[in-house]
């Protein structure tokens, strides 16, 4: 038997977030952002539960030959566009739109032979500085563009830095709708954050938005609000099995660097579940976890095929040792519990001083991962 570690992926709560989001932007066209392997969940594990997006958008170029190779003849956006001449050639024959951030870019679509002219997505840098055309460099580049035989329509993007806090994105729109105003075409703006906290706002033109996080379960704004207040559902458990139960006594340690140390008598439980496996090392005493889906705590450090878990909550409410609980209980690192109960992952990355989306996306290839397939 292998290790008893296994990670679910939901395909109704990847449809019910997609709707969540159309609830949010009734009016927009939905972009399912699939990159990073579908945020750690596998793109071929998603697909169904997302494939009444409008388009997948992604960066790497095998990703979008494999979401072409599931069927998907709709769009498909390259959100970092090409990084090669010849990645152009892919996006010819396999009909992929792509971002253009760069003067590299536009050298190299006019020196591409094509027969079908490409749909692309001029990006702007309105404040985040990574990628884009500078506000004052936009239009010319625009100009570039559109004189090219090798360039169908072009549409229009920027990427907010603070659509989850409070600087916001009213600074990023100013300059966006000061530069790109009456060019004609398509606007993507809003990245998750954005589409639940302001693409509703008077100005936010969102033809489509680009829903990454939020597909999957997270709270692009966690602690400010949770899953429950955006009423979104995990896509993703990471769930395992007590493999052994020890007795503490007061002043007993556990683990590594014996960073926990029992002040009185303690039950715990060991379960095969460790940083080789994607459960993030930060994570230390207190972080939350589910037993039996009863919440309960870590104990001591993370190592690389185990957690320890304290019992006493379960044992607290009732169940006896050895029959209810003990080797081989549930042990639920995040996602739903058998019994219902849930584990956002947010509160997990919160414990590891981060954010969910690394969770997500370091879900390890030693995890054996099954598709939950109702929709
Ligand atoms: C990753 C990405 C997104 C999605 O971001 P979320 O916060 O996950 O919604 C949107 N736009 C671009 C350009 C991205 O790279």
């Amino acid at each position: 038997m292998p290790r008893p570690i296994q990670a679910t992926i939901h395909t109704a709560a990847l449809h019910h977030n997609l709707t969540r989001v159309r609830q949010a932007v009734p009016d927009a066209k939905v972009w399912a952002v699939v990159k990073a392997n579908a945020y750690g969940h596998g793109i071929e594990r998603v697909f169904k539960g997302l494939r009444g997006a409008d388009g997948f958008a992604l960066l790497d170029l095998a990703e979008a030959e494999r979401v072409r190779h599931l069927g998907w003849r709709g769009p498909i956006l390259l959100l970092e566009g090409v990084f090669e001449p010849r990645d152009l050639e892919l996006c010819s024959r396999l009909g992929l739109w792509h971002a253009v951030h760069c003067d590299e870019q536009i050298d190299m679509l006019a020196a591409h032979k094509t027969q079908v002219p490409h749909r692309v997505f001029l990006k702007m840098n309105s404040g985040m500085n990574r990628l884009g055309f500078t506000p004052q460099r936009y239009r010319s580049a625009w100009a570039r563009l559109n004189a090219l035989p090798q360039v169908d329509e072009i549409s229009f993007m920027t990427h907010f830095s603070d659509a989850d806090g409070p600087r916001g994105i009213a600074h990023q729109m100013a300059a966006f709708s000061t530069a790109a105003e009456d060019l004609p075409g398509e606007r993507s703006l809003c990245n998750s954050a954005a589409t639940l906290r302001h693409a509703a706002a008077a100005g936010v033109r969102a033809d489509w938005v680009r829903a990454g996080i939020v597909m999957y379960g997270s709270a692009p704004d966690f602690p400010e609000n949770n899953a429950d207040h955006w009423a979104l559902q995990p896509t993703m458990t990471l769930a395992t099995r007590v493999l052994a139960v020890q007795h503490l006594q007061a002043g007993d340690s556990v683990g590594y660097g014996s960073r926990f140390t029992a002040d009185g008598p303690l039950t715990i439980g060991v379960a095969a579940c460790g940083y080789a496996d994607g459960y993030p090392r930060h994570c230390d005493t207190g972080t939350p976890v589910l037993v039996n889906g009863v919440r309960t705590r870590l104990v001591g450090r993370v190592s690389m095929d185990m957690v320890t878990v304290d019992l006493t909550p379960l044992i607290a409410s009732g169940m006896q040792l050895g029959t209810d609980v003990g080797f081989g209980s549930e042990v639920t690192l995040w996602g739903r519990a058998s019994n219902g109960s849930m584990l956002s992952i947010d509160e997990v990355a919160q414990a590891a001083g981060t954010v969910g989306y690394e969770l997500m996306c370091a879900l390890a290839q030693r995890v054996p991962t099954v598709v939950d397939g109702a929709v």
